[in-house]
């Protein structure tokens, strides 16, 4: 049977120039800063961030939470959007490992509002109060289905950012489909931020590794952060070599992977079915309209060869990346159709 596989853009495998890279990949070790491939993938992440410095981290885990440690101490209040990954996926990190407090406002399609961040800001002339000290983005926004935050958006917070001296750091593990999705230099978003996160290994198509960019200062710090984390890596330019790339031969061609999604979205409205606005990679269905539960209908999926995750009670989510075709598309509308019709309840 086909097996299609669109529980995450994570599942991509290092295209044939990646693993030629990693085989032929110059290496040294890198704690000593001495391999000259790892020198290489951050000078060309920095550069393509507009950052003055960046750092390879194992994973976007570790590079978002390494720019919490850097950016705060013990007891600090850290303002992130309700659903942002770094608050919801992240084991609890932000508390476990930096000790800090989260204070969580609703975004509105993953955006938070500049006015509810201002609010939210404590004084620091109340004895009370924790100190805010951090405010993190995410882009495209994951739970929010893959929804991109504009550049005015990233704007507004970051300026109430500077107001009150507080960094802002972007969790973009897929900042690239935000930027393609923009048709804008991803510049254009990483100005708005103090650190920025990114994954290579999503859409991006590289084994592992993300990236953490930021001034030179906050590298230094973040670099002793990880290697406390255990990640200073030795001889991992092998790892490095298809990070690079992802920078400079990968981007570009996420505009298929939405074009992808976009098809499967209208597929699935045309057979009923409620869906999220599409503006990237992700596609999330309801599956309340079907009185099937996502785990029901995913179960179902999965024995056609179909697989994808659920996001909630009701809804799944599909993720199109590099292994997605056309007809591996129209494949899977053609097995939601047939399980719609064996669905008693269904319209
Ligand atoms: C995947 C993801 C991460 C974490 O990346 P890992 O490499 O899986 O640790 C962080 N933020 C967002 C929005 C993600 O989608």
């Amino acid at each position: 049977m086909k097996k299609i596989d669109l529980r995450s853009d994570t599942v991509t495998k290092p295209t044939d120039a990646m693993i030629r890279a990693m085989a032929e990949a110059e290496v040294g070790d890198d704690v000593y800063r001495e391999d000259p491939t790892v020198n290489r993938l951050e000078e060309i992440a920095a550069e393509r961030l507009g950052k003055e410095a960046a750092l390879f981290v194992t994973s976007g885990t570790q590079g978002n939470q390494v720019a919490v440690l850097t950016h705060c101490v013990n007891g600090d209040e850290v303002i992130a959007e309700a659903e942002s990954h770094i608050f919801y996926y992240e084991g609890g990190a932000m508390s476990a490992l930096a000790g800090v407090q989260t204070r969580t406002l609703a975004g509105v399609r993953g955006a938070l509002r500049a006015e509810d961040v201002e609010k939210a800001i404590r004084s620091t002339t109340n004895i009370h109060f924790p100190r805010t000290k951090l405010i993190c983005l995410e882009n495209t926004h994951n739970r929010a289905g893959g929804a991109v935050i504009t550049p005015e958006k990233m704007k507004s917070v970051y300026e109430v950012g500077q107001k009150h001296g507080i960094p802002v750091h972007l969790d973009g593990a897929r900042l690239f489909n935000a930027a393609v999705a923009l048709g804008v230099d991803v510049r254009e978003l990483s100005q708005y931020t103090t650190s920025v996160q990114i994954c290579l290994s999503k859409g991006l198509s590289a084994p592992v590794g993300s990236i953490l960019a930021g001034d030179r200062a906050f590298i230094e710090e973040a670099r002793w952060w990880r290697k406390k984390l255990g990640g200073g890596l030795r001889q991992v330019g092998y790892l490095a070599a298809p990070g690079i790339l992802a920078l400079t031969d990968m981007t570009e061609r996420l505009a298929e992977d939405h074009n992808h999604a976009k098809m499967l979205a209208e597929g699935l409205r045309n057979l009923s079915l409620e869906v999220e606005p599409v503006e990237t990679n992700i596609v999330l269905v309801k599956t309340d309209s079907i009185q099937t539960t996502a785990v029901e209908f995913l179960k179902r999926l999965a024995d056609q060869g179909v697989y994808a995750v659920d996001f909630d009670e009701y809804v799944i989510r599909f993720t199109t990346h590099r292994h997605i075709s056309e007809e591996d598309v129209q494949y899977v509308l053609q097995i939601v159709e047939r399980l719609l019709a064996s669905v008693p309840a269904a319209k």
